[in-house]
C-alpha cells in the first residue's frame, strides 16, 4: 500500500483537462442522487461523483476501520471527527480504487453504475452540520482599504490589527450551500442627512470574497490548541461568500460590531478540498512585522497559493469578472486564527467554520468586495449589457471560484454561487 499519493497517476474515470477535480483532488461533499433519495457522502472526480456510502457498504474501505455507516450520513461530521491518520488512509483507499490500473471498480459495470454518478444528475447539500461560525478580518489590504475609507489614511489600521487576528462570532444557522438564493435583507439604516433611522430593504448589499476552513476534532473547554498543533485540526477548505449589508452595518456596528448586516446569509462551495490535497500548493505566508506574541509564532508559516475570482452577472446579461485575488495574500494564517480562537480555552468542535475575512490583494483588480471595487460607490462597475453597479441589484448573480496550479498539477474548489431575490414584501 503506498503511503503518499502521486499527483500524476491518472484515473479510469475521464477527467476533462480544465476540470477542478482530477484524481488527486478528491474533495468531499454531501449529495442526494435523486429528489427522494437519502443524503450521503461522495467525492468528486471529473464530471462524476463517487458515492462513498455504496463503496463503504461493499467493504472497499474496510482497511480504514471506519465506524459502520460513516458515509451514509446527511453530513460529513462523523468522518471529520476521526483522527487525521485514519482520514488520510481513507483518501489513499479511494485514490487506489479510482486509479487507471486498478480493476476492482473499473471492471465491475454493476458497481460502477451504482456508485459512479454524473455530477449533473445529483443535488448538492450542505456538506457539514456547522456548529459555530467565526469570521476573521485577516487581509491587511482589505482592512487598510476599509480603514482609509472610514478613518483616513493615517489611521487605516486599528492599533490591535498587527498583533492579533481580529474576528467575531458569526451565525451558523444561515450558512447555506452554493446555489441557494439570497433574499435581500431588511433592517435599520440612517440616511446621511437624517436625524432618525428608517426601516427597509438594504440598498448597499455587498459580497465578501473569503475562504473558510472546517474544524476536525474537538479540544476540551479550557484547553487551548497551540499554533503548531493547529494543522491537524483543519479538515479542509471551501470558498465563502459572506454577504453583507453595508448600510445596516454602518448604523448598527458601534460598539459591538456587525449584527443584522452579516447574519442573513453566508454561502459556501459544496466540495471540501482537504489540506492533504492542498499540500503541493503550500507557500510561505507574508512576513510579519512586528513579530507576533509567542503563542502566535509558527515554526512553519504555511499558507496556500489559491487563485480566486469573482464573477458578477445581472439578469439576462453575461458574467463579468470583477476580481482576481489570491488566498496567499492573507497576513494571518489559518493556524494563527485557530490558535488565537482557542487561546482563552474556547472549545472548537468538528464542523465549526472559521472564515478568513474578505481577501483583497494589493492591486485594484484584486479587491474582494464591491465596497472596495467601487470605492464606496464612487467608481461604479459597468456590466457587459450596460448595467451600472455600485452594490448588488435584485436578480444579480455572484459566483466565486478558487483554483491551484503548480508544475502541471491543477485543481480547484468548483464554485460558490448565489442570486439576489427581492426583499420580503411585508417588510417594505
Ligand atoms: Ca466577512
Amino acid at each position: 500500500m503506498p503511503t503518499a499519493i502521486d499527483p500524476k497517476v491518472p484515473s479510469f474515470v475521464p477527467v476533462p483537462a480544465a476540470s477542478h477535480f482530477p484524481l488527486y483532488n478528491l474533495p468531499y461533499g454531501i449529495f442526494s442522487p435523486a429528489p427522494t433519495a437519502s443524503l450521503r457522502a461522495g467525492v468528486r472526480i471529473g464530471d462524476h461523483v463517487l458515492d462513498l456510502s455504496v463503496i463503504e457498504d461493499c467493504g472497499l474501505l474496510a482497511a480504514a476501520g471506519l465506524p459502520p455507516g460513516t458515509f451514509d450520513q446527511p453530513w460529513l461530521n462523523r468522518f471529520m471527527e476521526l483522527p487525521a491518520e485514519q482520514r488520510r488512509l481513507v483518501r489513499l483507499l479511494i485514490h487506489g480504487l479510482l486509479r487507471e490500473d486498478e480493476p476492482t471498480l473499473r471492471d465491475d459495470a454493476t458497481l460502477r453504475a451504482r456508485s459512479l454518478l454524473p455530477a449533473s444528475s445529483v443535488t448538492m447539500h450542505m456538506p457539514v452540520m456547522i456548529r459555530d461560525y467565526t469570521d476573521f478580518y485577516s487581509s491587511r489590504e482589505h482592512a487598510t482599504n476599509v480603514g482609509i475609507m472610514f478613518r483616513g489614511k493615517e489611521n487605516a489600521l486599528m492599533p490591535n490589527w498587527l498583533h492579533l487576528p481580529v474576528g467575531y462570532h458569526g451565525r451558523a444557522s444561515s450558512v447555506v450551500v452554493s446555489g441557494t438564493d439570497i433574499v435581500r435583507p431588511c433592517g435599520q439604516t440612517i440616511a446621511p442627512d437624517a436625524a432618525t433611522p428608517s426601516f427597509g430593504p438594504s440598498r448597499l448589499l455587498d459580497i465578501e470574497l473569503e475562504m473558510g476552513f472546517l474544524v476536525a476534532g474537538s479540544n476540551e473547554l479550557g484547553t487551548p490548541v497551540s499554533v503548531d498543533e493547529a494543522w491537524d485540526r483543519i479538515f479542509g477548505m471551501v470558498v465563502v461568500n459572506d454577504w453583507s449589508a453595508r448600510d445596516i452595518q454602518k448604523w448598527e456596528y458601534q460598539p459591538l460590531g456587525p449584527f443584522n448586516a452579516k447574519n442573513f446569509a453566508t454561502s459556501i462551495s459544496p466540495w471540501i478540498v482537504t489540506i492533504d490535497a492542498l499540500m503541493p500548493f503550500a507557500c510561505e505566508a507574508p512576513a510579519q512585522d512586528p513579530e507576533p506574541l509567542p503563542y502566535l509564532r509558527e515554526q512553519d508559516r504555511r499558507t496556500f497559493d489559491i487563485t480566486l475570482s469573482i464573477d458578477l452577472q445581472a439578469e439576462d446579461d453575461e458574467p463579468l469578472t470583477i476580481c482576481r485575488s489570491n488566498f496567499k495574500h492573507l497576513y494571518w494564517t489559518m493556524a494563527q486564527q485557530l490558535a488565537h480562537h482557542t487561546c482563552t480555552g474556547c472549545n472548537l468542535g468538528t464542523g465549526d467554520l472559521l472564515a478568513s475575512g474578505t481577501i483583497s490583494g494589493p492591486d485594484k483588480g484584486s479587491y474582494g468586495s464591491l465596497l472596495e471595487i467601487t470605492w464606496r460607490g464612487t467608481e461604479p462597475v459597468t456590466l457587459p449589457g450596460g448595467g451600472i453597479r455600485k452594490f448588488l441589484a435584485d436578480g444579480d448573480r455572484v459566483t466565486m471560484s478558487g483554483v491551484c496550479e503548480k508544475d502541471g498539477l491543477h485543481l480547484g474548489f468548483g464554485e460558490v454561487t448565489g442570486r439576489i431575490l427581492p426583499a420580503h414584501k411585508d417588510l417594505q
